[in-house]
Parts: structure tokens; C-alpha cells; sequence
């Protein structure tokens, strides 16, 4: 679709469109959000896939534990901690336009082992699934055994002839790479334009193949793609489409609740739950939250933060276009220094699914992203990269906007919000080098 055509045959150009092509910053309330307890049934994605998903994450544990002795201490589960972020809250509340009473949370994605991103979750699942399907297909296992026996010579070897590709920021191929060497294969990253060049060195030296594009992310995924339909042995992992991808991402919910009782931290009518995700292509963000919409229904309401620079999920569901449209088509050339967000289209699939469950998404310009990040730094002590940073723009803004003020009133917590859980869903950072977080301190974007 070229970007006259749509000009031309649609006045799909709502007022929020055209702010999104200003580059504002903003907050979308989805106006198709409802209010049913259980809107998920109708997805065709249930409770039981999750908890699937869930179990199949335990089988693999010994195996985890055996190749990463990093996650000795939880066992082989790959899970991040939940952390009070008091001092960072206080800051918060002496900023401007800002009143954030209840608790707030940093969920520590950034801490995930393997990745040190949030794409340990889905990547890493989507790749064992994948593995679990092999090697049950040709009988290297079954079910009940102990799947150490996976890091065997034996099983090595017989994944050697199989090859797993995807297309990536940086991010997902390196969770993907990571996990995908350990058991055997041989990988084939595909990357963006935006991957920076230290993900790309750490890959190769693990022996995987990394190929460059000097487009962006949705170019990556679209060779990547063609590359590996040429080969009955290789399995392309679709960040776009991956209903496995997004599993693993919803099972962080599950383990989540959990978090929350150890803390004795409730949700219920009286003590909302508020959710702040950074959204890419919306695999991430949209698999946490079906799970999280899964377990709390009503009591928890979900925000994804975009780049004002890359805002695609939000002109994809504001549109009702999804990924029929790109950022491209409202002008936008995508180039934020965010590099994990850096997508001009979004997922259709998760597009759909956030429908009737998204709360709504605020955007953040990239020159705040490496303020939050300082900020955090200096106040808590904790190193995020700067996308991972977007999901604070959401604690900072929630008493600024009045349709969040509107939003509070439509669902009756004006008087609840005082009680409320915020969690800030820090995405990624602790594997990024001393050179680079330097680098980011010390990065002022001027406008
Ligand atoms: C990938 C990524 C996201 C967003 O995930 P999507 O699935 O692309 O929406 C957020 N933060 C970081 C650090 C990421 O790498």
C-alpha cells in the first residue's frame, strides 16, 4: 500500500492520528476496551495453553539448570525478580504533574538470565517447545524423562542438523541465539539496521550466524522469513505472528501473582493493578498482558508505551489498520534510540488480541528515556537500557493527562487509585556492556 493511496481513499485520520504524526507525546485510552470480566474466551487462546506453556517451561528446568549455571538458585526457571522502588517513587512525587500514591514496582526483566531481556520469556519458550516437539517426533525423549538428557552428546548432535532463524532488533536474537546453541542448532540471526554492535559481537562469538540489513526491522523479518522456507530443516521463529512466542511471554503472569502474595500486595476491586509495558511489535507487552488480564480480569489495567518516534501498535489499533499500516505511511521514519521499540509496523495478531483488553498506550520521546534511566540509576541504583526505561513514562503521567483522569472516572477508582499496585516492566539491560551503559549516561538528546 503505497502511502498516497490511503491518504486518498480514507478519511481514517482521526485527530489522534494526526498528533501521532506531529510526534506529540500523548495517551491513547482504547475505546474498545470492555469491561467483561473474562474477555478472553472468545480469543481462541485459553488459560489452559498458558498453564501448557507453564509446565513445559518445569520440564525443561533440569535441562535450563545443566547448560546455564546462572539459574542454579531458581533452579532452571527463568523468572526476574519483583522490586519496591521507594527512593525512585519519592522522586517521582517531587516532579511535576506528579501524585503516585499506592506501591510501586519495578518487575526486573532486565535481570532475566539467558537474554537480560524480556525475551527470554517468549524466545527461549518458543525455541524449547520446538526442540521438545523434535525430539518427542523422533523419539529422543519422552515426557516424563528428565530433560537434562537434552544437553546430552547424543541430543547435541542430532540438532546440529537443524537450523532456527529469526528476524531481530537485537534483542530476540540474542535470547534466541543464546538458548538455540546451548541445545545444538545451528542459528541464523537476522538483524536490523537499529541492532546495536555489541549483541551482534556477543552472538557471533557463540558461533551464530549473524546476518546484517541495512533496513529496518521489518525488512529483517521478511528475508528471514524467505531464507528459511528454502530449508525443510530450518524453523523460522515469527515475532509477528507466534502464538508460542506469545505463550511464553503470558506465563510471566502467572508467576507474577505469586510475587504479589509473597510481598502481600492483593488485587481485587478495592486495590487496583496498574501495568506499564515498552511495546515493539507488541509480542512482549501483548503476552504479559493476556495473562495478566487472564488471572486479575477487571482489577488490573494494562498501558503499553511507545516511542513518539515509532508509535506503531497505537496508529495500527487507533486506525483499526494494524498491520495494514505503517508508521512510515503517517511520515514517521521509525528511527528511535530505543532500539528494542524500534518497529514501524506492528503485530496484527497482537493488535486483535489487545482490542477488547488494552487499557490504553502513552508515548515518550526518546530524549526522556535516557532521563528516567539516570534517574533510576542514581535513586535506586539500577541500570536499565533505555527502552526498557519507556514503561516510567506511564507512573510519570498518570495524574497529567485528563483522559487519564477520564479513564479513572470511567471505571470508577478515583477513590481506589490511592491503593493501587503501579508496576513499571523494566524490559531489558543487565547484559549490556560498561562501554555501552557509559555511553548511554552520557547521552543527552537535545530537540
Ligand atoms: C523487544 C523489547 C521490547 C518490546 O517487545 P515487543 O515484543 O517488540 O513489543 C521492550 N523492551 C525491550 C528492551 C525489548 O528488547
Amino acid at each position: 500500500m503505497k502511502r498516497g493511496d490511503i491518504l486518498q481513499t480514507d478519511n481514517w485520520k482521526s485527530p489522534i492520528i494526526k498528533r501521532l504524526e506531529n510526534m506529540e507525546e500523548l495517551v491513547w485510552i482504547n475505546p474498545k476496551k470492555e469491561s467483561a470480566n473474562k474477555p478472553l474466551e472468545k480469543m481462541g487462546i485459553s488459560t489452559k495453553d498458558i498453564d501448557d506453556a507453564r509446565i513445559r517451561l518445569e520440564r525443561f528446568a533440569p535441562f535450563i539448570e545443566c547448560c546455564f549455571p546462572e539459574t542454579k538458585a531458581t533452579q532452571g526457571i527463568i523468572e526476574s525478580p519483583l522490586t519496591a522502588i521507594p527512593m525512585m517513587q519519592k522522586f517521582i512525587n517531587e516532579s511535576d504533574h506528579c501524585n503516585l500514591t499506592g506501591t510501586l514496582l519495578l518487575k526486573q526483566d532486565n535481570e532475566l538470565a539467558i537474554a537480560g531481556s524480556v525475551k527470554a520469556r517468549g524466545g527461549i519458550y518458543e525455541v524449547l517447545k520446538h526442540t521438545e516437539d523434535l525430539a518427542l517426533f523422533h523419539g529422543l525423549l519422552r515426557k516424563e524423562d528428565n530433560y537434562a538428557k537434552l544437553a546430552s552428546k547424543e541430543c547435541r548432535h542430532f540438532f546440529q542438523q537443524y537450523t532456527i532463524q529469526v528476524g531481530s532488533t537485537g534483542n530476540l536474537g540474542l535470547s534466541i541465539g543464546m538458548v538455540s546453541v546451548a541445545i545444538g542448532y545451528k542459528v541464523i540471526i537476522h538483524m536490523s539496521s537499529d541492532a546495536e554492535q555489541w549483541k551482534k559481537d556477543l552472538l557471533r562469538k557463540h558461533g551464530v550466524v549473524v546476518v546484517e540489513y541495512q533496513s529496518d526491522y521489518s525488512v529483517a523479518v521478511k528475508n528471514g522469513r524467505v531464507q528459511s522456507d528454502k530449508d525443510p530443516k530450518s524453523y523460522f521463529i515469527d515475532d509477528e505472528n507466534s502464538i508460542d512466542l506469545f505463550l511464553g511471554y503470558a506465563v510471566a503472569a502467572k508467576r507474577l501473582e505469586l510475587q504479589l502474595k509473597e510481598q502481600g500486595l492483593i488485587v481485587n476491586e478495592e486495590h487496583p493493578l496498574f501495568v506499564y509495558i515498552p511495546c515493539g511489535v507488541g509480542g512482549a507487552p501483548g503476552g504479559i498482558t493476556f495473562g495478566l488480564k487472564d488471572i486479575f480480569g477487571e482489577n488490573v489495567h494494562c498501558f503499553f508505551v511507545e516511542p513518539t518516534k515509532a508509535p506503531c501498535m497505537l496508529l495500527g489499533m487507533a486506525s483499526g489498520k494494524h498491520d495494514e499500516i505503517s508508521v512510515n505511511d503517517i511520515g514517521l521514519d521509525g528511527q528511535t534510540l530505543a532500539d528494542g521499540l524500534a518497529v514501524g509496523r506492528a503485530s496484527g495478531f497482537i493488535g486483535k488480541v489487545m482490542e477488547p483488553i488494552l487499557s490504553g498506550i502513552f508515548t515518550v520521546e526518546d530524549c526522556k528515556l535516557f532521563e528516567y534511566m539516570r534517574h533510576l540509576l542514581n535513586k535506586e541504583q539500577i541500570f536499565l537500557e533505555p527502552s526498557a526505561c519507556a514503561a516510567f513514562e506511564g507512573v510519570m503521567r498518570l495524574s497529567f493527562y485528563d483522559e487519564m483522569s477520564e479513564y479513572l472516572a470511567n471505571c470508577k477508582l478515583e477513590d481506589k487509585i490511592g491503593n493501587a499496585t503501579h508496576i513499571v516492566w523494566a524490559t531489558g539491560g543487565s547484559l549490556v556492556p560498561d562501554k555501552n551503559r557509559e555511553e548511554y549516561i552520557n547521552t543527552y538528546v537535545g530537540d
